[in-house]
């Protein structure tokens, strides 16, 4: 019997486990894919942003600027990359000023700092690409870059440290109700626990209306990037918006924390909300629109391109809390943009409901630092060579791109919450993240995996089952 379980391991459901791990309770996380941050999580702006865009009294307006404000003291507690950018939205006429203004006065009322309104010469001051014929912008200093993949995979790291359990490969079927416990069903086996947290993503209202009598709606709404080379990463320094749509903030040009210049996304309803391909049309149309914000877009230096599934409540805000008809359940759910941004904020929110239901006490020994992978493409000669003496293995480059080394993949396996498939290594250290994408890293890192793994080279996956790599031997088709 589990005092709290959590369905779904991304950003969100990371961050309230390890709220909760601050408390003395027993946690358990489940989770359907191999690995944590392999939902929306993995597939975003990666923007940390400053909190201007959503409705003044909304949910989704004051995480957001709590979120931003904490980020960046969580950065240096759990060791993820984090940078404040600043964000720009451009009005390309003077039709556009009066949104300007409305977001400015929307900021102002969501407590952001340091927003205003700036004229072309300053833009062009700060952003030299910034196409011509944008009139004015909306500047805020506090919106910021960070590594979706890096955030996640610490909040979790940091939450199993301190007593968090996590099941992986493991769906929940169904969940239901029995005199004060929740049963969760799931194709390994069923758990129990008094609080259930409905994290589930693209997935959260499958699971809310197992439990409540007042149905919710998520519409998955697709986002596909292009992802450009570390060459032009310094393209623009600030993330490039566009006044928003209905649909969105409309397509960006940013920097990436790691480097890289990301230009995305597009908003398409879907169907399936597992639908991650991208599309040669939707890839076309980010290209044509990021080139409004900005001259001669260095499209040549596309490395490569994804999708995210954004989860979209037909009401259009978050819905977090305990539902009104079911004691004991939480949902997490319609945690769409800027969902990344408040996940700290959020995780404390909820947290807070959680354990003054369940009168938890607090714990005196929660560990709340961690050290991140040691990174020899960032570090000093003089830190290369400290670890390089103390392990060798520090010396063995796998990935040239990124510059990863044997030591580095094997840090990432061995760690809390470690890696096991070739995704799980490219998150946590960004081998095969470079311009070849992996192409000639992989088949070193898969040995390595099985290796240390203990398995069979043909079980190494590139993420869920039945992405193994090899089918089988060349001469034995050949015999
Ligand atoms: C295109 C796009 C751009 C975005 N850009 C930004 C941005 O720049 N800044 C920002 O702040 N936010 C951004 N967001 C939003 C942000 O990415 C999300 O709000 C956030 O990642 C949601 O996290 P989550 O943990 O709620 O969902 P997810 O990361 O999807 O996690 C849910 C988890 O639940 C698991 N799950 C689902 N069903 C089950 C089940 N039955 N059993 C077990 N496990 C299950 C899934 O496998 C998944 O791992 C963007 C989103 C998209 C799509």
């Amino acid at each position: 019997m589990y005092d709290v379980i959590i369905i779904g391991a991304g950003v969100t459901g990371s961050s309230v486990a390890r709220e909760l791990s601050r408390y003395d309770l027993k946690v358990l996380v489940l989770e359907k894919n191999s690995d944590v941050c392999e939902g929306t999580s993995k597939a975003n702006s990666g923007i940390v942003h400053a909190g201007f865009d959503a409705k003044p009294g909304s949910l989704k307006a004051k995480l957001n600027v709590q979120g931003n404000r904490m980020m960046e003291d969580l950065a240096k507690e759990l060791d993820f990359p984090f940078k404040r950018n600043g964000s720009i939205v451009l009005a390309f006429d003077e039709a556009g000023r009066p949104e300007l203004e409305r977001l400015l006065e929307q900021g102002k009322a969501n407590g952001v700092e340091g927003v205003e309104i700036i004229d072309r010469a300053r833009l062009k001051e700060m952003e030299p690409n910034i196409t011509d014929t944008a009139v004015a912008a909306l500047y805020a200093p506090t919106g910021g870059i960070v590594c979706p993949f890096n955030l996640t995979i610490a909040l979790a790291e940091n939450a199993a440290v301190n007593g968090v359990e996590f099941k992986l490969d493991t769906s929940v079927t169904n969940v239901r109700k029995e005199n004060d416990k929740y049963l969760v069903e799931t194709d390994q086996g069923t758990f129990e626990s008094k609080v259930l947290v409905n994290a589930a993503g693209v997935h959260a209202d499958t699971i809310h209306n197992m439990i409540c009598e007042d149905k919710i709606h998520i519409i998955a709404r697709k986002g596909e990037y292009c992802l450009m080379d570390k060459k032009v990463g310094d393209f623009v320094s600030s993330t490039i918006f566009q006044l928003p749509t209905k649909y969105g903030k409309g397509v960006l040009v940013t920097p990436t924390v790691h480097g890289n210049l990301l230009t995305g996304p597009t908003a398409v309803d879907i169907e399936d909300g597992e639908n991650t391909t991208t599309t040669g049309d939707g890839l076309a149309d980010v290209l044509r629109r990021a080139a409004l914000s900005v001259e001669n877009l260095p499209t040549r230096q596309v490395i490569t391109s994804f999708t995210g599934i954004r989860a979209h409540e037909e009401k259009d805000d978050f819905i977090i809390g305990e539902a009104k008809d079911a004691p004991g359940f939480f949902d997490a759910a319609g945690i769409e943009s800027p969902g990344l941004s408040c996940a700290p904020a959020l995780g404390v929110y909820l947290a807070d409901q959680i354990t003054h239901r369940l009168n938890a006490k607090k714990k005196d020994n929660f560990i709340a630092t961690r050290k991140g992978i040691p990174n020899m493409f960032l570090a000093s000669a003089e830190e290369r060579q400290k670890l390089i003496a103390e392990n060798p293995l520090y010396a063995n480059v796998v990935c040239r791109c990124e510059l990863v080394t044997e030591g580095e993949i094997l840090e990432a396996i061995h760690r809390p919450l470690g890696a096991t498939t070739l995704d799980g290594i490219k998150r946590r250290t960004r081998a095969g993240m470079g311009r070849c994408q992996a192409g000639f890293c992989s088949p070193k890192t898969v040995e390595i995996l099985a290796r240390e793994l203990g398995k069979d080279i043909s079980e190494i996956r590139k993420n869920n089952p039945g992405s193994e790599f090899l089918t089988g031997f060349d001469k034995d088709d050949i015999e």
